[in-house]
């Protein structure tokens, strides 16, 4: 008989979800609008707040929608150009093209696999040059590793271009102590079915800028202007979080630190697990400024140094086993769909595509579930 299948990252509920979502189906609030979806906006806010220092929150149907809000909310339109980080999830990208924008990709730098600050500068040098300053730029903490804030943002001061920050997978990672989702102009968070916490489909917009948070609000809800009737000033989206989705949000925050720690338990499996294997390097945190949730597990195989075993055969491996695994993001520069954007950097991303594969990490995996993944790998490398 097959064994059952282990995915990628699968959704975890803690038990409380259904309780709010109930209360919205007794209180027949089944709607893109309230109390869930306020409650939810609120936990996000009171999660995301420090003491000086104040968060407003937008609950979308997507971090998609919020990635794309983020954009016209800075003002991005068609003819603009929009740096992005090029090993990403095309849903960091895709935004910019709604707008009409172009994307301009950077390179990764090896440490946190995120944007090269130095690639950064030399890109938004160029852009000037040839006579468009880059309007915005996106930033991904990948797998929940945080960018290099530091330097990405002193970089982002100095030319005055805002950062988007692309915290869809960075939930509960933190950089110096400070939690992502807190770094950018705007931020946005992602609830996907395979993020770290889920609210099925849904995502959120983030800013310290109130204006912001109620602007993104005017415009999910088809901007519609203060009329007893319909009337409509501005071009509008149906982006809003229905109140059903939020309940399970409201459930989910209860166990995001907990999450969080489990993913991070699956990090420090696998690196136990890789810690004498050649050739084989586990993604991690490279100082004590850097905190990550470990969304995904990664590992980087290089076939010159595993007597030719690749990222493919473990993949391959896992998947007779019925156990799922994947290469990691294909950079945006190297997707058919973007042959015609510019691309500055080497080719750090390109390798990292090449050798990574992203480990199930699930917060729910068993202790049946580790074992059967050792044993596999186990088989591969020995
Ligand atoms: C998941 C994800 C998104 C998009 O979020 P959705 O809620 O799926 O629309 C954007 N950026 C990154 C890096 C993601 O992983």
């Amino acid at each position: 008989m097959k064994k059952p299948k282990i995915y990628l990252s699968s959704p975890h509920m803690g038990g409380n979800e259904i309780s709010f979502v109930n209360e919205a189906f007794e209180t027949n609030w089944i709607a893109p609008l309230g109390p869930n979806v306020s409650g939810f906006e609120s936990d996000l806010a009171t999660y995301l707040s420090s003491a000086g220092e104040s968060c407003h929150v937008a609950a979308l149907s997507s971090g998609t929608a919020a990635l794309h809000l983020a954009l016209i909310l800075l003002g991005v339109k068609h003819g603009d150009e929009v740096i992005c980080q090029s090993m990403t999830f095309s849903a960091s990208a895709n935004p910019i093209v709604y707008q009409g924008a172009l994307p301009v990709f950077i390179d990764s730098e090896p440490e946190t696999w995120n944007l090269c600050p130095i690639a950064l500068e030399a890109a938004i040098k160029d852009r000037i040059k040839k006579g468009k300053k880059p309007k915005a730029i996106i930033a991904v903490h990948l797998y929940g590793m945080p960018y290099q804030v530091d330097e990405v943002t002193r970089i982002a001061n100095h030319y005055e271009i805002p950062v988007i920050e692309d915290s869809a997978e960075a939930m509960g990672s933190t950089y110096k102590g400070k939690k992502c989702g807190t770094f950018g102009a705007i931020s946005i968070l992602s609830f996907n079915g395979n993020k770290i916490i889920t609210t099925s489909g849904g995502g959120a917009l983030v800013s310290k800028n109130k204006s912001h948070i109620e602007k993104a609000v005017f415009l999910a809800t088809q901007a519609r202007d203060q009329a007893p009737h319909y009337q409509h000033s501005e071009i509008g989206y149906n982006y809003r979080m229905s109140n059903v989705c939020a309940g399970i949000g409201r459930g989910q925050m209860q166990v995001l630190d907990s999450h969080v720690q489990r993913r991070r338990q699956n990090h420090f499996f696998y690196k136990q697990l890789f810690d004498k294997t050649n050739g084989v390097c586990i993604f991690k945190e490279s100082n004590e400024h850097y905190y990550s949730n470990h969304w995904l597990s990664c590992v980087l195989i290089e076939p010159k140094k595993t007597n030719g075993i690749t990222r493919e055969d473990l993949r391959l491996a896992l998947e007779k086993e019925n156990i799922e695994s994947r290469p990691l993001w294909k950079p945006m520069h190297l997707q058919p769909v973007f042959v015609n954007s510019p691309f500055y950097g080497g080719e750090i991303a390109e390798t990292l595509f090449e050798n990574g594969l992203c480990l199930p990490s699930a917060s729910n995996l068993t202790s049946e579930d580790l074992n059967r993944l050792q044993d596999v790998i186990y088989s591969v490398f020995n």
